[in-house]
């Protein structure tokens, strides 16, 4: 089976709608890092995050509820949490409760 094409092979992260939205989201968050700002720190936001990636969830890739403005440095880690699956850990995906 082909893999169909994702947003980000499409371009999405280059277009006209996405630069709008993603400055819409900024606008909202005061350009303020969310993240930071949940530690009391004061941080300017230079990345727009979906919150359900893209990969998974295409569908809410423009809704402006799913993306959440942060600093570099908050970015980077939420990056970090999702690729870096602790070696060693099995990570076992439960569907209708039966382990896969
Ligand atoms: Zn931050």
């Amino acid at each position: 089976m082909v893999k169909k094409p994702g947003l980000k092979e499409q371009g999405f992260y280059h277009g006209r709608t996405w630069r709008h939205l993603r400055k819409l989201a900024l606008q909202r968050d005061c350009y303020l890092c969310q993240e930071c700002l949940k530690k009391g720190h004061i941080t300017t936001a230079t990345e727009v995050h979906h919150l359900l990636p893209v990969d998974e969830r295409p569908d809410l890739a423009l809704e402006l509820a799913n993306l959440q403005s942060l600093c570099w440095q908050c970015h980077e880690q939420t990056k970090h949490r999702r690729d870096c699956t602790p070696k060693g850990i099995r990570v076992i995906r439960v569907r209708d409760g039966v382990a896969e």
